[in-house]
């Protein structure tokens, strides 16, 4: 297979292979790396995925995108690994709720939302390409919830990397915040700071531009700009349109979204040849991204919080890959675009980029009322207790129109018990964590509490960094 190149989508970084590229996450043009061609799976090659397991069919759709890095052998290992973690031997099982909607459930990884699936091999990608070397790799983040437990389980315990999650004293659930403070690796570094999320990804974006911390450490992001995350979520796109009749029937997807990430991946599949009738991009009341593809209003307000708290954002990062596909790929034509968005948090996607955006997108805002609505139907039609994100994701692919034949998949991106408050609130039903929990409430906690003071929690960093 013919090495596979990266790409910006500002035009202007240097092109990177996918090693390079994994480990850089941002382009240093401001842009974001993609794959400087799709691949295509023909028909043929889509059948033959019908029947393997879920190791397999990742190795057969991933390894045109790591094609010059890793063999097979080495993506199949890396892949048994990040995969043998989960508490399902499907990885992610789809589950019939009536006779056309189903759900995609993502949330068998170790901590219990659809990011487990795209952390756990990113965590053995950069092991594996860090192994024998020098450097040691020092990742940064701040969360609101899911993305930090996700990350800390991808790396704990790993070789030359260290991870300082940062979060907002007391505004994470319960079960968040131990899922992060319980992992007491030695390279894990819990820090509460005094202060909102927006505080902490503040902090975050203050240390990657410091030149004294890039003098003294390797920094790293993981959040989901990381192409090789997109990748790995490529990967059930396939093994649920599979299952459900492709390449001979198309099936549609309704993805609850909020950095556009995980719909991305969607059409990743689609342009690599699989069949896909629609993708439903479901928003909360936070709506930029319906906004977008209905109006090509991209403007960025006050976020509202709501129950989906992992969908309430204001800027969704991984929209500029699609842009960038949608102009034709034109880096310098994006990096204008980008830039006066980053001037007035306001642009217009121009009607022939909305127009081909909307051949294959369609989108829904769902408020309140339509998340509570979508869970009770998921649980007095379909039988299942869901959570909230995947309410809204239920919810919008209800809502629309699609073509009678086609069978309707929502991605369930978090485990009901991860949201229970909520989800009690509208079913009546309080869902139990899973037994690989354990007993997350009676395990030690570790983390440091900070003042919400960028140089207090920089000389932290630095200190800890410093110990080893
Ligand atoms: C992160 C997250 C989302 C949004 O995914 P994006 O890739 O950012 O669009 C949806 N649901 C849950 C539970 C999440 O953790």
């Amino acid at each position: 297979m013919a090495e596979m190149d990266y790409i910006s989508t500002r035009g202007s970084a240097p092109t990177l292979d996918f090693r390079a590229a994994t480990l850089a996450g941002l382009a240093d043009d401001g842009g974001l790396y993609v794959p400087a061609r799709w691949p295509r799976m023909t028909t043929d090659a889509i059948r033959a995925l019908a029947g393997l397991d879920y190791v397999e069919t990742a190795v057969r759709v991933m390894a045109p995108f790591v094609a010059g890095v890793l063999s097979e052998d080495e993506l199949r290992g890396l892949c048994k690994a990040a995969y043998g973690r989960f508490g399902h031997d499907a990885v992610t099982p789809l589950v019939q709720l009536d006779h056309r909607h189903w759900l995609l459930e993502l949330f068998h990884g170790p901590t219990l939302a659809f990011k487990d699936v795209a952390l756990q091999l990113l965590g053995q990608l950069f092991e594996t390409f860090l192994r024998g070397g020098e450097t040691e790799l020092t990742i940064v983040g701040a969360t609101s919830g899911d993305t930090g437990s996700a990350a800390i389980e991808a790396v704990a315990g790993r070789d030359h990397i260290r991870i300082f999650m940062l979060h907002p004293e007391g505004r994470v659930s319960d079960v968040q915040r131990r899922q992060m403070t319980t992992v007491l690796a030695p390279n894990v570094h819990n820090i509460a700071i005094d202060g909102s999320f927006d505080d902490a990804q503040a902090m975050v974006k203050r240390l990657f531009g410091d030149a004294e911390a890039r003098g003294q450490l390797t920094l790293s992001a993981v959040n989901s700009i990381n192409w090789a995350r997109l990748m790995a979520q490529v990967v059930y796109y396939f093994y649920a349109a599979v299952r459900l009749g492709a390449p001979e029937r198309p099936v549609a997807f309704s993805v609850p979204t909020g950095n556009f990430g995980d719909v991305f991946a969607g059409y990743v599949a689609a342009q690599m040849g699989l069949p896909i009738a629609r993708l439903v991009v479901a928003t909360n009341v936070n709506d930029i991204l319906h906004r977008a593809l209905t109006s090509g209003d991209y403007s960025a307000g006050a976020v509202t919080p709501t129950a989906t708290p992992s969908m309430d954002i204001q800027v969704s990062s991984n929209f500029e890959r699609l842009l960038f596909d949608l102009s034709g790929r034109d880096g310098a034509a994006i990096a204008g675009m980008m830039a006066e968005f980053d001037r007035s948090r306001a642009m217009t996607i121009p009607a022939d980029m909305r127009a081909g955006a909307q051949a294959l997108f369609s989108s829904a805002r769902i408020d309140a009322d339509g998340m509570t609505l979508a869970l009770r139907w998921a649980q007095e039609r379909g039988g299942q207790i869901i959570d909230p994100h995947s309410a809204v994701g239920l919810a919008a692919a209800r809502a629309l129109e699609i073509d009678g034949d086609v069978p309707v998949v929502t991605l369930a991106t978090a485990h009901p018990a991860k949201f229970r408050d909520a989800v009690e609130r509208a079913t009546g039903v309080r869902p139990a964590l899973p037994p690989r929990l354990g007993n997350l409430f009676e395990r030690e906690e570790r983390y440091s509490k900070l003042p919400g003071d960028y140089d207090a929690v920089k000389a932290h960093i630095l200190a800890e960094a410093a110990r080893g």
